[in-house]
């Protein structure tokens, strides 16, 4: 705490002097203790089960069929209340604590996903994973014992990640093919708003490519992201990949994407992130 204290103090101090310092001081100084936070908090966060998944449903666009979800990571801190995985992951990441976190969470997805399982509900579970976890030598190693803990069929994991981790194509390319040699497929997060060109897709392994919210947000609005999106579509299409539609909010971006021939979709306008025991309620309703 003193350190805390001192460092904030620092803080101020450098400020000093520059307009408006008064009201960056207070921002800054709160940001700095937050953060702090977060940081302690995320090793107590594993201890005290603060961390849970909610689930949001993936579908398939023709029928409207839940077929797969994808486990999002949830805090609840017992003072700042819900954190949001945006702030605290890049802090887990900062800190080292993210492989502890990301193999709870790939736990977790497992385990929860035999018990639907073991209802008949063969859904697939995609777990987000950091470009930090791909990095650790025993990564795809301990995805497989967790596989065999739980017992489930290997088919039914997804690893999602970003494009960041494709700087290095030739590493990722052969934790990848690993995975796949443990039968575990593999998505592209967020594709569209790292570097990656679309020719890129063709040097990578993946399976599947998730076009992100942020050009979905576009399509009916604007003519040029419409085309960009078929783009990407027939693109992913034409190399037998799987393509996820993300951040689907209307009706109106749910059936352009459909005629478009986008196979999969995901977003509010099916299912926001939803407690395990309510996806299992919703799989009979159907949406166009
Ligand atoms: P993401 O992987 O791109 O996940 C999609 C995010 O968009 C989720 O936010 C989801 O709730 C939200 N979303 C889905 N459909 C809609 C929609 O129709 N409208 C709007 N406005 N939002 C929608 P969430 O759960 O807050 O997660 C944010 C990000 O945090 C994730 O983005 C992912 O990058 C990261 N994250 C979440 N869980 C984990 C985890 O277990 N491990 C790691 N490494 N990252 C995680
Ligand atoms: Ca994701
Ligand atoms: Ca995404
Ligand atoms: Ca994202």
């Amino acid at each position: 705490a003193l350190l805390q204290q001192a460092e904030i103090a620092m803080y101020k101090v450098k400020r000093t002097g520059k307009n408006n310092y008064h009201v960056f001081m207070i921002d800054d100084a709160a940001a700095i203790e937050r953060k702090r936070r977060i940081e302690f908090g995320l090793k107590e966060a594993l201890i005290q089960n603060e961390l849970y998944l909610l689930y949001q449903p993936k579908v398939k666009m023709i029928t409207g069929e839940i077929y797969g979800v994808e486990a999002l990571l949830r805090w609840e801190h017992p003072i700042l209340g819900l954190v949001s995985p945006v702030e605290f992951i890049p802090i887990a990441e900062e800190s080292g604590i993210i492989n502890e976190i990301g193999y709870w969470v790939i736990h977790e997805a497992v385990r929860q996903t035999k018990e639907w399982h073991k209802e008949n509900k063969f859904l697939s579970v995609a777990v987000n994973v950091s470009a930090l976890q791909f990095e650790d030598p025993y990564f795809v190693k301990r995805i497989q014992n967790v596989l065999e803990l739980y017992e489930l069929d290997e088919h039914y994991l997804i690893v999602e990640i970003t494009e960041s981790v494709m700087q290095n194509v030739d590493y990722a390319n052969k934790i990848i093919k690993e995975l796949h040699d443990i039968g575990v497929s593999v998505a592209i997060d967020d594709f569209g708003t790292g570097y990656s060109s679309l020719s890129v897709l063709n040097n990578m392994f993946i399976d599947t490519v998730k076009i992100d919210k942020s050009f979905i947000d576009h399509v009916i609005s604007k003519p040029n992201t419409a085309s960009l999106v078929k783009t990407i579509i027939q693109m992913s299409k034409s190399m037998n990949f799987k393509t996820v539609a993300e951040g689907i909010e209307s009706i109106e971006q749910s059936l352009f994407l459909k005629e478009n021939n986008c196979e999969f979709g995901q977003g509010y306008y099916f299912s926001k992130p939803i407690k395990p025991e309510e996806v299992v309620k919703i799989m009979t309703d159907k949406k166009p």
